[in-house]
């Protein structure tokens, strides 16, 4: 290939526990995949077939900081269960789906709720809603060796100490194999992808100088400070 005009922006990546760091490729976020988040949000929570959008690499940010974005007065939490692959494929069979894990993190899908809401409204897409300047915060990515696949356990997360979200990872719609089976479906999925799996109901707003704290048992804790 011929020589970058420019200088190669650098590969986004997150830090994995133990050391070294996940480059990531792709982000895709399932949307309304508890079914009590579907309810809060005015949906009904039967199991349709699960929905995609996407954030961009570069939105995960280990910082445990959030600027809170502009143009928005509505920015909530989702509180997330991440999931890393290190090889992918296209048509994956869902009981093959697991072997392309490489581990888990604890995230949250910051999103500009008014937006998203105007977006959505207008049969718009949700970029401007979701895929802003560090709208993932994420911890350490944990690698399967050291936690395993997590189907069940508590998720939550608190602002200023006060209980927010809460809810189990066995409440999701669409399990993890399934998830990275349909999405084999419409995309080529490969190493360095990662998957948002969905938020359970208490999704609220956030306020410069909040402190998030997000807990997914058997994965780990993050708290983001927002600024
Ligand atoms: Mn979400």
């Amino acid at each position: 290939m011929a020589e970058f005009v420019i200088s190669a922006p650098p590969v986004p990546a997150i830090a994995v526990s133990g050391g070294g760091a996940f480059p990531v490729h792709r982000v895709y976020c399932i949307g309304r995949n508890y079914a009590d988040h579907a309810v809060e949000m005015g949906h009904d929570p039967e199991r349709e077939p699960p929905f995609f959008f996407q954030k961009n690499p570069d939105n995960l940010d280990p910082s445990g900081r959030f600027p809170y974005p502009s143009q928005s007065n509505d920015v909530h939490h989702e509180v997330e269960l991440l999931v890393a692959l290190k090889s992918g494929g296209t048509q994956i069979a869902r009981d093959q789906a697991l072997s392309h894990v490489y581990g888990y993190a604890v995230c949250l899908d910051m999103t500009r709720r008014d937006l998203q809401g105007a977006a959505k409204k207008m049969g718009r897409p949700w970029e401007i809603g979701k895929a802003f300047e560090r709208s993932g915060p994420v911890g350490p990515l944990m690698p399967l060796a050291q936690v395993g696949h997590p189907t069940q356990g508590r998720i939550a997360l608190s602002v200023n100490g006060v209980l927010r979200q809460e809810g189990d990872l066995d409440q999701m719609i669409w399990k993890v194999p399934e998830m990275i089976s349909y999405l084999s479906e419409y995309f080529e999925l490969r190493a360095g992808d990662v998957i948002l799996s969905g938020t359970p109901s208490g999704v609220g707003a956030v306020q410069r100088g909040d402190v998030l704290d997000a807990v997914i048992e058997g994965v780990g804790a993050l708290r983001v400070i927002v600024v």
